[in-house]
């Protein structure tokens, strides 16, 4: 803590991991040598970069820009760019940490990053955002590469701003490598991608299902947030039986006890892919309910899906949840649990995935973008998704392998830190100390 104060959410991120590794390291004491450990928290490099962009009323913006570089030690550095008002060193770091073990457990070749910028999208127009993300890369470009760091959407950073950088990494570089994953399917993007991490949740979900004898099929689901992860959790629920009766974004609930349907699945998707809108504008056109200022884990569900953003399940949260007899909790989010939250679920004996593990789907098809773009190819949508669904099902496997505990049982979050952890770490220890 004395070395990174003001940075909560890294500390939280980082205590999670530990908490899980104490016993292991005194089982395997050779992972305690080297310095590993203090390696590991630390990032390898971070960027910070002012971004001066001019709006549409000629005015100058400043914002603040960030790579951070946590882990190159098994493949160039992966991880998303997120554009939100909350973003700081902080959150960056926490995500770049996570980031290196979701990308280990995925079993390809990438090392973990995280970057992003303080802008808020909401209320800005196309131009306005094309200049900033052009800003962006004006300063961005000359730490990424193929084989270096390749980064990809996040939170505001989705398949338009995506193809603003990728174009102005493209102008600034004169090549056409992957730099970016996410692309758009006409300039190298992979089929699937904008579906992967929702679908990855949903498929991590019904593995651990499975194991107590049980699916989707007639379940009532909740999802939080309703941008790209969200989105395609609802989908595949759906596809797989649930009655999906929530989604939210940060101005309020939607609950809709008749349950998504496609239909209702395709109005929100316009309104929030294309028209740049709100929860509440869904609820207007629709006319459903929608619950100003509240999450959705006050629903009683049989499933909860936290896709909107850290620190938005609490305890109390939790708590409502058992009570109303939750079964499976899958986070499509980064961190959205809380550290009190996630035990209360495992100590209730709810099956509770960490989104390291869960949500790693979008990454995981990342790789599979940077594959194709390297074989200069596009595989078609089912080989994508046949791969994605092996990908959950060995990382569900390897949270068994590293998690069962002595009554049976499975703790995903410790299988999730262990498991990404060895991978990590042997190729650090096999690569000196650098
Ligand atoms: P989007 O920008 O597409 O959607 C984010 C959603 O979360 C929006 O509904 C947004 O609502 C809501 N949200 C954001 N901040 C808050 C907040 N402070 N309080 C309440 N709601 C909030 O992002 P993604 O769907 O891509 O990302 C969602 C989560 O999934 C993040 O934690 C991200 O790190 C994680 N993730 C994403 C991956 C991907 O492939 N995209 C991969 C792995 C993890 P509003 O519009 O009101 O801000």
């Amino acid at each position: 803590a004395a070395r990174n104060p003001g940075q909560p959410e890294f500390l939280q991120a980082v205590t999670e991991v530990m908490d899980s590794l104490w016993p292991f390291l005194e089982q395997h004491p050779k992972y305690a040598e080297q310095g590993l450990l203090e390696r590991l928290i630390e990032p390898e490099r971070v960027v910070m970069f002012r971004v001066s962009w001019v709006d549409d009323h000629g005015q100058v913006q400043v914002n603040r820009g960030y790579r951070i570089q946590h882990s190159m030690a098994i493949g160039p550095y992966k991880g998303g760019i997120r554009f939100h008002p909350s973003v700081n060193l902080s959150v960056l770091k926490f995500l770049a940490f996570e980031q290196t073990f979701k990308n280990a457990l995925t079993t390809l070749p990438m090392g973990g990053g995280k970057g992003g910028a303080d802008f808020d999208p909401k209320g800005k127009s196309a131009g306005e955002v094309m200049r900033f993300c052009q800003a962006f890369v004006s300063e961005l470009f000359r730490h990424v590469g193929a084989d270096t760091d390749v980064p990809a959407g996040d939170i505001g950073v989705g398949g338009r701003e995506i193809g603003y950088m990728a174009g102005m990494m493209k102008k600034l570089s004169n090549r056409a490598d992957c730099v970016f994953t996410g692309k758009g399917a006409s300039y190298g993007g992979s089929l699937m991608r904008p579906e992967a991490t929702g679908y990855g949740t949903v498929y991590f979900a019904q593995e651990m299902l499975k194991t107590r004898g049980t699916s989707f099929e007639g379940k009532r689901v909740s999802v939080s947030g309703s941008g790209n992860v969200a989105q395609y959790a609802v989908e595949k629920a759906l596809e797989l039986g649930a009655k999906v009766v929530t989604v939210s974004d940060s101005s309020g609930t939607i609950i809709d006890e008749d349950g998504f349907s496609i239909e209702k699945l395709a109005i929100l998707m316009e309104i929030k892919n294309h028209l740049y809108g709100r929860v509440s504008d869904y609820a207007e056109r629709t006319g459903v309910r929608f619950e100003a200022g509240v999450s959705p884990w006050h629903v009683p569900v049989d499933i909860a899906l936290p896709c909107a953003t850290q620190n938005e399940l609490t305890l109390d949260d939790a708590r409502t949840l058992i009570a109303n007899g939750v079964q499976c909790v899958a986070e499509g989010a980064n961190m959205p649990t809380t550290i009190e939250a996630a035990k209360a679920f495992e100590e209730a004996g709810v099956l509770y995935a960490p989104g390291k593990a869960s949500n790693a789907g979008g990454v995981a098809t990342s790789g599979l973008e940077m594959s194709q773009n390297a074989a200069r190819l596009s595989w078609p949508r089912e080989e994508v998704d046949a791969r994605l669904l092996q990908i959950m099902q060995g990382i569900h496997a390897a949270c068994k392998r590293y998690g069962t505990r002595s009554d049976g049982t499975v703790s995903y979050v410790d299988g999730a830190n262990i498991a990404g952890f060895v991978k990590v770490a042997d190729a650090m220890l096999a690569q000196g100390v650098i």
